[in-house]
């Protein structure tokens, strides 16, 4: 594991658990209020990156931090984490790969 993985994990774990401890509002999440599922609620995510499970939920978040700074900077590390072991979005990976090709994320050809 890279030291600046390691770091961000230890970040993280250090803030979710503050997060929890100190309650999360879910009813400001706009991804809660429309999704109605616990695992994408602020609190359940903390709980869920909370146990190293970063993969399944942190991109159902838009980072608006209305959970929190603290909690919304942990959503922004984990992604960083997954970043640094070469696990991102599909569509991430093919929009950059359009930018290379063709200057646009679209990929026409202009
Ligand atoms: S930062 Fe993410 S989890 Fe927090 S309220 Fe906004 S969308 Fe929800």
């Amino acid at each position: 594991m890279k030291t600046e993985e390691y770091n961000l994990k230890q970040e993280i774990k250090e803030e979710v658990a503050n997060a929890l401890r100190n309650g999360i509002d879910n009813e400001g999440c706009a991804v809660f209020r429309v999704m109605r599922k616990e695992h994408y609620s602020p609190k359940g995510k903390a709980i869920i990156l909370n146990n190293d499970f970063y993969e399944k939920i942190i991109y159902k978040c838009n980072l608006c931090r209305a959970c929190g700074d603290g909690l919304c900077a942990s959503f922004q590390k984990a992604r960083r984490v997954l970043v640094l072991k070469d696990k991102e979005m599909n569509a991430n990976k093919e929009m950059i790969d359009n930018l290379k090709r063709t200057g646009n994320i679209y990929g026409i050809q202009e």
